[in-house]
């Protein structure tokens, strides 16, 4: 199955509760070969609009922070641990995570990413494991069974929330460019 088959299957789904409230299925977007995915929470408002990730104030953030790191969201491949907006933009539950993680799983190995950015605490422990804590394991490089080198760091919308969580998140970016270039065998800058 390709991605965009994914993407249209996953339209009508109605695997969790979140199905009720939403306006639209936010699957993720991006470059589907890209080497890097970044996986945030869930949709908010403006994506739930629209119908595609991190498109209000945090997706701004997010597009600064990339354009940092020299690269822009059409190369990298943006998505969610749940692909509906809980209300009032909650935190997803443990069940509707669960209830959604198979199309995020089925999506890294479609794209096979070489690195995932893990986008905060929601992504953190419904990927890694409900012990993990973002304050502890940001800025640390994981690695999955197969392989995919992992970091978790900050959500934009946290450093939005607490200014100083901008030096870390930066930090931490500075870490994956350096993994990304030579992953993808490009050359550092001074
Ligand atoms: S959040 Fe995921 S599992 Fe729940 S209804 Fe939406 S697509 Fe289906």
């Amino acid at each position: 199955m390709s991605l965009e088959q994914l993407a249209l299957d996953i339209q009508h789904c109605t695997r969790c509760g979140l199905a009720q409230g939403r306006n639209k299925v936010v699957f993720g977007m991006g470059n589907p070969a890209a080497r890097m995915m970044l996986i945030g929470e869930g949709p908010g408002k403006d994506e739930d609009e629209q119908g595609l990730p991190f498109v209000g104030r945090a997706g701004q953030l997010l597009d600064r922070i990339l354009a940092a790191i020299d690269l822009t969201r059409r190369e990298v491949y943006i998505a969610n641990v749940v692909k509906c907006r809980p209300p009032n933009n909650r935190v997803p539950t443990r069940a509707e995570a669960q209830a959604c993680l198979p199309y995020l799983y089925r999506q890294i190995e479609l794209i096979k990413p070489a690195i995932i950015v893990l986008l905060g605490s929601t992504a953190l422990t419904n990927l890694i494991g409900p012990e993990a804590r973002i304050t502890k394991m940001r800025g640390q490089w994981l690695e999955s069974r197969s392989g995919i080198k992992i970091m978790p760091t900050y959500h934009p919308a946290a450093v939005l929330r607490d200014p100083n969580k901008r030096r870390p998140v930066w930090e931490d970016f500075q870490k994956i460019q350096e993994e990304y270039l030579r992953l993808t065998g490009k050359i550092a800058r001074e």
